[in-house]
């Protein structure tokens, strides 16, 4: 066993994704307490560029598997590979970002593995020589401490956010890329990928917006919406919702933010008549500055909000547009 921790580098359309950064963020974190080399993992095809990408942040080693079989993910290429390279290197930990792709084969990979996973971390503390993962429970409502034990490698992904990318630290020089080779045979690949999964037509990425302005109950009708898209407007932000707001079918379904809907990571996330509901919460704690209006001094909104106005939203939201739009004249 050796004391490295490998870290898994996703991609899609020939770009490494913001999860991955978070990943590298995650990994070089637990590589500095533990005094441990890092290494990153990328699978794919025609992928140098990428593992050049990789080799610019401060890692000991960039692993690539270049291989056509591994050109489009599939559960079972990226199973199978993984599990090889993870057999012979016997690191100490593999660090992975909680996206849909690493739920969808992370778990298999474990179990070919015999070796937990420990998923959707929120956060990790050392307590006693020992690490203690923080995951939540029951819809957000708790969260619960995680050990591993038994022997490594140990597999833990961490939620979207739960590290920034921007904190991920460049090399001095670039780090050796290794190209490392598969057995994966086409036999081995029991799935063909279908075209990418889109909710619907228009469906927007709300985890990738900068401003999100994320509008609740308090705004009271549909055709009061017009206010808000109009603040987003002088933001060059986007907006989003809470559940009610688009079970009453006023926004659509990809607009959501919480636990049902999607999580957002903003620079700046401004809240207005959103009460903060745990299953809220859950999708949009990982935003860096909370921006909350709402008539309710009380709103759990405001335990998370960097700056909380209490008052009518209909009474702030204009004047602020106006001032927007006022800076932004110049
Ligand atoms: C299994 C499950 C999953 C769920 N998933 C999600 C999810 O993914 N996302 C989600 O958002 N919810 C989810 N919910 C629902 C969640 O529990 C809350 O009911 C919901 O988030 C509340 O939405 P809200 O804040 O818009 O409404 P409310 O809780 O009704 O809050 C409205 C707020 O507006 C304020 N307000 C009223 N008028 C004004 C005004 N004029 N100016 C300023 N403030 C005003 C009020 O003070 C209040 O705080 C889920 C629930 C369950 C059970």
């Amino acid at each position: 066993m050796s004391n490295e921790i490998l870290v898994f580098a996703e991609h899609q359309g020939m770009k490494l994704t913001r999860p991955t950064w978070e990943a590298l963020a995650a990994g070089q974190r637990l590589g500095g307490e533990l005094a441990a080399p890092v290494a990153a993992i990328l699978l794919g095809h025609g992928i140098s560029a990428l593992a050049a990408e990789l080799a610019a942040v401060e890692l000991q080693e960039v692993l690539q598997v270049d291989s056509p079989l591994l050109a489009e993910y599939t559960a079972d290429g990226y199973t199978h590979t993984l599990r090889e390279v993870i057999r012979d290197r016997q690191p100490r930990f593999v660090v992975f970002s909680h996206t849909y792709q690493v739920r969808d084969f992370a778990p298999t990979l474990a179990a070919a593995l015999d070796r937990a996973l420990v998923s959707d971390c929120l956060s990790y503390r050392e307590e006693g020589g020992r690490l203690v993962f923080v995951r939540q429970v029951f819809q957000g409502k708790y969260c619960a401490d995680v050990e591993f034990v038994g022997d490594p490698p140990y597999l833990v992904s961490f939620q979207a956010s739960a590290f920034r990318e921007d904190s991920v630290r460049r090399g001095p020089a670039p780090a050796k890329v290794t190209s490392v080779p598969t057995t994966l045979s086409p036999g081995a690949i029991r799935t063909k990928p279908g075209e990418r999964f889109r909710e619907t037509k228009q469906a927007v990425d709300l985890s990738q917006a900068e401003i999100i302005v994320a509008v609740g109950r308090g705004i009271k009708a549909s055709e009061n919406l017009e206010l808000v898209q109009k603040l987003a407007e002088a933001l060059g932000a986007e907006v989003g919702a809470s559940r009610p707001i688009c079970d009453n079918g006023w926004l659509p379904m990809d607009r959501q933010i919480g636990s049902s809907g999607q999580t957002v990571a903003p620079k700046l996330y401004i809240g207005l008549g959103v009460s903060g509901a745990v299953q809220h919460q859950v999708g949009m704690k990982g935003s860096r500055t909370v921006v909350a209006v709402n008539k309710d001094k009380e709103a759990p909104i405001f335990e998370l909000a960097t700056y909380g106005i209490v008052g009518d939203l209909f009474e702030i939201v204009p004047p602020l547009i106006e001032e927007i739009k006022k800076i932004k004249a110049g």
